[in-house]
């Protein structure tokens, strides 16, 4: 597979360290509130990513951390944590607020089709280990203790700015809320390891440490929940691109200066969802959740869908006329595969399977272009091959898009079994009417007519002893 690696700025041939495993790191959600749908584009590139390698036969270990302490308000360090402004927000615990908006992510997963990761490690059950490797970096000379905390010194790494290319928007630091300079840092670019105390008083959850009763920064959790699950050599670390900067960028200084090597070859990063006035963000304007979408009637598949149409590393707009578009189009789509869930006999053509499979695999092999693979779907329901030939490839492909295609023309079909007395079209059920006035005349012979012009519209008429029975020729 080629993939756009983010440290090199180009396409780059996908080689993991060990042949046939891919070891796959994901950052998981701040658990304080509901997901938007902008952060759920990510873990859905993300999931079709992972299936796809999946698809290609590599055994792929994926892990992903919860955050549940130690993000603030600002991505720089400052501000308040985010569970704590939950929490006060709800008037629960901490842990409250983090079981319930874990369970919501993943409830929001399943309806998108994300699968689960292998790992998933919430962030206070690895504290021993934060510590762990925050002693490692004193130790090594990387940190300084300042004003009750413990930074990462920057100035000590050769190069800090490993994504180069970053924009001016993607160097903005998170939410600027209530934000001051830390004159506690050595470095403009430092970030704190482990708050203690001194700082915020009002933290509910608090460690001891060697250096205080206190908590870790929000940036150390997935370095060490990586490296303590995926080992040294991390083949595939992926999240939201607003979080190369500073996040993946402090991940990298902190793991590279513990471990004393190259950490993570491949860095796979989703772009933004905007919205008509710009980017998505919790604090502006409508808060777009899987939730809102289900209340406005739209399944959240079709949301996948929208994702799925466009490549991950454009930005992509965001609104309620572009979903409805979609909706049309995959409404179309799975009615073109719903006579095929009619006709399964046949046997596999395969030449056919194996040309229109080729082409699948060299579209999302071509750096994940999922709008190029639902395109190579639909040259399979155009194609010559028997409907038996186009399920096997369907089923195929939906392994990696996710989108339930056979379940959902299967569910179509049956249900338009049932409602075959709604769908009769207006002009045979005024044919119908008039035949129905012939007979009362007995005038057989129009009758017949009349029947006779319902079947050319694909319509046969029956009289059984029930009454009058009208079925779709099919
Ligand atoms: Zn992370």
């Amino acid at each position: 597979m080629q993939l756009y690696n983010s440290l090199s700025h180009k396409k780059e041939d996908f080689v993991p360290n060990e042949a046939g495993k891919v070891s796959m790191y994901t950052c998981g959600p701040t658990v304080y509130h509901f997901a938007h749908i902008g952060n759920l584009r990510s873990y859905i590139m993300e999931d079709v990513l992972e299936k796809y390698l999946r698809f290609t036969g590599l055994d792929v270990k994926r892990v992903m951390n919860i955050t549940d302490v130690g993000h603030l308000t600002s991505d720089g360090d400052t501000g308040d944590d985010k569970m704590l402004k939950g929490a006060k927000r709800e008037h629960k615990t901490v842990m409250e607020i983090a079981k319930f908006y874990t369970d919501a992510f993943f409830a929001d997963c399943a309806k998108l089709n994300i699968k689960t990761p292998d790992v998933v490690v919430p962030a206070t059950t690895y504290i021993d280990e934060f510590i762990r490797v925050i002693s490692s970096l004193m130790e090594k000379g990387y940190a300084y203790e300042a004003g009750g905390n413990i930074y990462f010194d920057t100035s000590k790494l050769g190069k800090y700015y490993v994504f180069g290319d970053l924009s001016e928007e993607d160097l903005e630091v998170g939410v600027r809320e209530g934000v001051e300079e830390d004159g506690n840092k050595r470095n403009k670019a430092d970030f704190v390891l482990w708050f203690t105390k001194s700082k915020f008083d009002d933290q509910e959850l608090k460690w001891e440490s060697p250096w205080g009763t206190g908590y870790p920064g929000w940036h150390i959790e997935c370095s060490c929940i990586s490296m303590k699950n995926l080992g040294e050599y991390l083949d595939l670390h992926c999240g939201g691109i607003d979080n190369a900067f500073p996040h993946h960028t402090n991940e990298i200084a902190q793991s590279e200066a513990y471990l004393g090597h190259k950490w993570c070859n491949y860095w796979f990063h989703v772009h933004h969802l905007n919205t008509t006035n710009g980017k998505m963000s919790k604090s502006k304007g409508e808060f777009l959740t899987v939730s809102l979408l289900e209340e406005k009637g739209y399944d959240p598949l079709v949301y996948r869908y929208f994702c799925l149409l466009s490549h991950y590393r454009k930005s992509l707009v965001f609104s309620w006329e572009n979903l409805d578009n979609a909706v049309t189009s995959f409404g179309k789509l799975i009615d073109k595969i719903v006579p095929l869930t009619q006709d399964k006999t046949g046997d596999i053509d395969k030449a056919e399977y194996d040309r229109l499979y080729g082409s699948f695999n060299d579209a999302l092999g071509n750096d994940l272009n999922t709008s190029m693979g639902i395109t190579v779907l639909y040259d399979v329901l155009k194609s010559k091959a028997n409907a038996a030939t186009k399920l096997a490839l369907i089923g195929e492909f939906d392994k990696v898009l996710g989108l339930d295609l056979i379940k959902k023309a299967e569910a179509k079909a049956s249900a338009s079994g049932e409602e075959t007395a709604e769908e009769i079209p207006a002009e045979v059920r005024e044919l119908l009417e008039q035949r129905r006035e012939a007979r009362k005349a007995r005038d057989f012979g129009l009758a017949d007519e009349l029947r006779d012009k319902i079947a050319a519209l694909g319509y046969e008429v029956k009289e059984t002893r029930q009454g009058t029975v009208i079925t779709k020729i099919q």
